[in-house]
């Protein structure tokens, strides 16, 4: 098989549904499909069949371990390897054995991960169980092959302690609304939807040499220090540039691996900042979408260091450059892959379109706290709002056509729509919607485009479960909404026209087209009263307003327990985050930092000594200049320092209560780190280059 053979390649480490189809007998198979399609449970017969024709299918390529691959409240990915190895009845051969029971549960004694008190260690360990909507996989390292087995992991209680029961159960909670809509629209065979999900990653890629010698990097995964180059992004020379030997050496493999296990990598490309990237893929169904993002992320670090370098997923690695994020193109699919995002041709279902599209308006609207949260980490912290990424003001771009269509519906009044039609007698005789999909505004932070939804607050780092999780279910719920009051209507038609205006009206204060990295949004949005919440500690609130716990716990995605449990761990992530970034920088400082100024200024103050010893009368004013410079920011550095070594000493007292830790940590650490951080980017800009003890952004930016 060639490098070049893509379809060959594509896939090639996946237990497909082509390769079941070849490998399980006819029935096993059938009563597999209904239970990835409908949720039937499968006899265990069937999984022991499956369990067999899995193990044979991975030995045959290699493997001799299996593992339940899933994904823990960390936010990254678990597993634990069983090899296949069993001995025969009699306990005298070596025989090879994977059973049904162990492809669909498995007993990790996972006590170590964050249950933010779902299960105390002490108690019933955790349960993976099967996900056979997500194909299982082989995974590849310089050791040989591994058969993953996605799986959702679960208490004893049944409580979900991972990011892929939620999602699943949000999928299904948004289905059942979206059917009954359908319903209403006349069709009456559709039994489930797919939500469809394409994340675009963003990545930056160092030398790996030069991010050794930076412990805040290698700690924290970002920079704490740096003064900025002279040249970073303005010539914007760098985005869609021609890709550089090494990255395009190290792309085309990250390619390869993401292909042989089925991530249908698509487009690849140099971004705006200096050594930042994006990979995305074809967008697929949200489960998958989800698990192959979190192999992605996983090669992606893994595949660089093949190449001498450092995969950098943090939000914001270097301050005052581009960050990074994820953009989760989001919607709809029947599974005949009919879009339900996509204007019609018919005014009926162009009805229909409007229903989905003002769901999803009232929506956002409703929830915008809880949409951005489900964002929120400490590193997007220092990305959103900050000019380069959407802002933290929650907002919806549709563009000036569906704007000017939806006014229409609000008042009432017929006119010329911008696109040649006569909007008619409201929503049931809409003409066709050519909808121009180029508008694209960049600066908004949940931007139609088209036929889908782009949610570009997405954290680079974080899995995607939790953002769609929350943008399943609030539009299950408006959905909900709607649907109870159609489903009651005696004339369908004036109902909806009024239903649909009811919406806009109450919600088009969150659609804004304009420019959402200007200073005025922010006023115009206070004067709207769209919340602006710009820290991850305040954000995380949302998840425990009592109107989130209730429609969680109506749609049934999570109990206010497993709610509570995600708002502490996320406060204490937050808090630990900060903490370890506080002890990182006040060890550079300590170890690194200052005694590269104080040897620099000692050198200065020699040789001012060393000129007016030669007594021939030169000029000193220049050293004395550079030495007071240093000088004096050294004082400032030394007094923020100490500033933020009080502050670490506080914080460790309240490691107990992270709810407290995290908004101390938030107050005190945050904006100590940066007055520090202040003075010494000042000293660096001063200091001789061989003085300075770490690689600067000049180095690292231009590394690769
Ligand atoms: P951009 O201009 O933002 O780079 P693209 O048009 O290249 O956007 O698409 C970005 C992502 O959106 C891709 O991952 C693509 O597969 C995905 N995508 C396209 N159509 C849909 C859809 N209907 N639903 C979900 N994702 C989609
Ligand atoms: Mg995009």
């Amino acid at each position: 098989m060639s490098n070049c053979d893509l379809q060959a390649i594509y896939g090639c480490h996946v237990f497909s549904e082509d390769v079941m189809s070849q490998r399980l007998p006819k029935e096993t198979f059938a009563e597999l499909n209904n239970t990835i399609e409908k949720g039937t449970p499968l006899s265990s017969q069937a999984a022991d069949v499956i369990a067999d024709a899995m193990k044979d299918w991975a030995m045959e390529k290699g493997a001799t371990h299996y593992t339940h691959w899933f994904q823990p409240l960390n936010g990254f990915t678990a597993e634990k390897h069983d090899s296949f190895l069993d001995f025969s009845k009699d306990g005298i051969h070596a025989i090879t054995k994977f059973s049904g029971k162990a492809l669909i549960k498995g007993e990790p004694d996972a006590s170590s991960f964050p249950s933010g008190g779902l299960r105390a260690t002490f108690e019933a360990r955790g349960y993976t169980a099967w996900d056979c909507t997500s194909p299982a996989f082989l995974k590849e390292d310089s050791s040989g092959l591994t058969l993953c087995i996605p799986t959702a992991f679960c208490s004893y209680n049944g409580e979900a302690l991972d990011k892929k029961t939620p999602l699943l159960r949000s999928v299904e909670a948004l289905s059942k609304q979206v059917i009954r809509i359908l319903r209403l629209f006349g069709d009456e065979t559709t039994e489930h939807i797919n939500v469809s999900c394409g994340a675009e990653q963003e990545y930056f890629l160092v030398d790996k040499k030069m991010w050794k010698e930076r412990p805040d990097f290698v700690f924290t995964g970002r920079s704490l220090l740096g003064a900025k180059p002279p040249k970073t992004q303005e010539m914007d020379d760098h985005y869609f540039g021609t890709l550089k030997e090494r990255v395009s050496a190290y792309m085309k493999e990250l390619d390869l691996a993401l292909w042989k296990v089925g991530v249908p990598a698509k487009t690849k490309h140099n971004e705006a900042a200096p050594a930042q990237h994006e990979l995305a893929p074809i967008f697929e169904t949200v489960n998958i979408a989800c698990d192959h993002n979190q192999i992605a992320m996983e090669m992606m670090k893994k595949i660089a260091d093949h190449h001498g370098m450092v995969c950098l997923l943090h939000e914001k690695p270097f301050a005052g450059i581009n960050g990074s994020g994820k953009h989760n193109n989001w919607s709809i699919t029947t599974p005949g892959g009919l879009n339900l995002l996509n204007p019609g041709k018919t005014p009926g279902e162009n009805a229909q379109f409007l229903v989905f599209l003002c769901a999803v308006i009232s929506a956002i609207d409703n929830h915008a706290a809880l949409i951005r949260a489900s964002a929120a980490n400490a590193g997007n912290d220092y990305r959103l709002g900050a000019l380069e990424a959407p802002p933290a003001i929650i907002s919806i771009f549709l563009g000036d056509e569906l704007t000017d269509i939806l006014e229409q519906i609000e008042s009432g009044e017929k006119h010329q729509t911008k696109f040649g039609g006569k909007l008619d007698t409201g929503v049931s005789s809409l003409p066709n919607l050519p909808l121009d999909t180029t508008d694209r505004n960049r600066t908004s932070p949940f931007a139609f485009t088209g036929n889908k939804f782009e949610f570009r607050m997405v954290p680079s780092s974080a899995s995607i479960a939790g953002p769609n999780t929350v943008l399943n279910t609030v539009v299950a719920d408006a959905l909900s909404d709607i649907a109870d009051r159609l489903e009651n209507a005696k004339d369908f038609d004036s109902e909806l026209n009024r239903l649909l205006a009811d919406i806009i009206k109450e919600h088009k204060r969150v659609i804004f087209n304009g420019n959402g990295y200007g200073a005025e949004w922010v006023a115009e949005a206070k004067r709207r009263g769209l919340p602006n919440i710009n820290n991850s500690v305040d954000s995380y609130e949302a998840f425990i307003y009592p109107e989130s716990i209730r429609l969680f716990e109506k749609h049934n995605v999570y109990s206010e327990t497993e709610l509570r449990s995600r708002y502490e761990i996320k406060m204490e992530k937050y808090a630990k985050i900060v903490g370890i970034e506080a002890q990182t920088l006040l060890q550079m400082i300590n170890r690194q930092i200052m005694p590269a100024c104080l040897s620099y200024a000692d050198k200065i103050a020699q040789s001012i000594v060393n000129i007016k010893a030669t007594g021939i009368g030169c000029d000193t004013l220049p050293a004395e200049e550079i030495l007071r410079k240093v000088s004096s920011n050294i004082a400032s550095l030394n007094k923020a320092t100490k500033k933020l070594e009080r502050s670490i000493a506080r914080s460790e007292q309240m490691s107990e209560d992270y709810i407290k830790y995290a908004k101390f940590s938030r107050d005190a650490l945050v904006a100590d780190m940066q007055e520090v951080r202040k003075y010494a980017d000042a000293l660096e800009t001063v200091v001789g280059k061989e003085f300075w003890p770490i690689p600067t952004y000049n180095d690292l930016i231009y590394s690769v």
